[in-house]
């Protein structure tokens, strides 16, 4: 059972490092749950961190105006929620944000784990400049383990061609990558003509207590392959992400697909 809670917020467009641009964050907190999830290390006054997944606070803004000037900014959505988490079917909080900027000249991005992003087709189809991409790193019952309250990788799948074939320009996030898990390039071959650009990352092991949650359920779910996880998580061995991204861009080379972003 999920807490809910409205707040009041100032502004739904916010600065960001991340894009050089804007994000937009209609929610704190993810139902989602990802178990290797660092934005609940990030939200301010809370260190409940284990809690994350139960609680949303929904916010409510003043109003959705545009500042004047703005131009066409890149603009996130989302850096520390899934703006289409289950909640939102309900909410429809970021449906009227995309209402509001459905005619800007935004550069929209839009990072997703949920196929309810489907809903709002009929907006990305007006927009100036939209793309529209999922994370998928694991198979379905991988999933159900780390990503618990996400959509099953197999209809993010099915989600990404239906928006290719409507016409939205997509992109895949292939993350965190799960070493000896993650069929990276198998999902390369099933995803090259779903997607107009490729990312990859490792993961963000900057919290110990992140690490310690995802160590936790390799050892009691794969313990095989617990040891090389250790290898890399606790002893920084990055042998397994130098030789894969070797095979990443060859791969990525012979098949003439696009890579955005490969992690370093
Ligand atoms: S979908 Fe993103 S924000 Fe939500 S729990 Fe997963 S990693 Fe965190």
């Amino acid at each position: 059972m999920i807490r809910k809670t409205f707040v009041q917020a100032k502004n739904f467009l916010t600065k960001s490092k991340l894009n050089q641009g804007l994000t937009c964050n209609p929610y704190v907190g993810c139902e989602h749950g990802c178990v290797y999830c660092y934005a609940n290390y990030m939200v301010p006054g809370r260190t409940d961190y284990d809690s994350w997944g139960s609680y949303v606070d929904i916010r409510e803004y003043p109003n959705l105006d545009i500042p004047k000037n703005t131009g066409p900014k890149p603009l996130m959505f989302s850096s520390a929620c899934d703006a289409y988490q289950p909640l939102e079917a309900e909410t429809g909080s970021t449906r009227k944000i995309m209402e509001a900027i459905v005619e800007s000249d935004l550069q929209i991005q839009i990072l997703t784990k949920s196929e309810l992003v489907l809903r709002d087709i009929d907006l990305f189809k007006k927009m100036k400049m939209v793309e529209v991409g999922f994370s998928i790193a694991l198979a379905d019952r991988e999933a159900s383990l780390f990503e618990p309250g996400a959509t099953p990788p197999s209809k993010r799948i099915a989600a990404l061609k239906e928006l290719k074939a409507a016409g939205i320009p997509t992109y895949v996030f292939i993350a965190p990558i799960f070493p000896y898990l993650t069929e990276v390039i198998h999902l390369i071959d099933l995803l090259k003509d779903a997607v107009d650009y490729f990312m990859f990352d490792s993961f963000n092991l900057s919290h110990p207590l992140n690490r310690k949650r995802i160590l936790g359920l390799i050892e009691k779910h794969y313990p095989k392959i617990y040891p090389e996880y250790v290898n890399i998580f606790n002893l920084k061995d990055r042998t397994f992400y130098n030789e894969l991204k070797k095979n990443i861009m060859q791969h990525a080379e012979a098949l003439g697909v696009k890579v955005n972003y490969l992690y370093p």
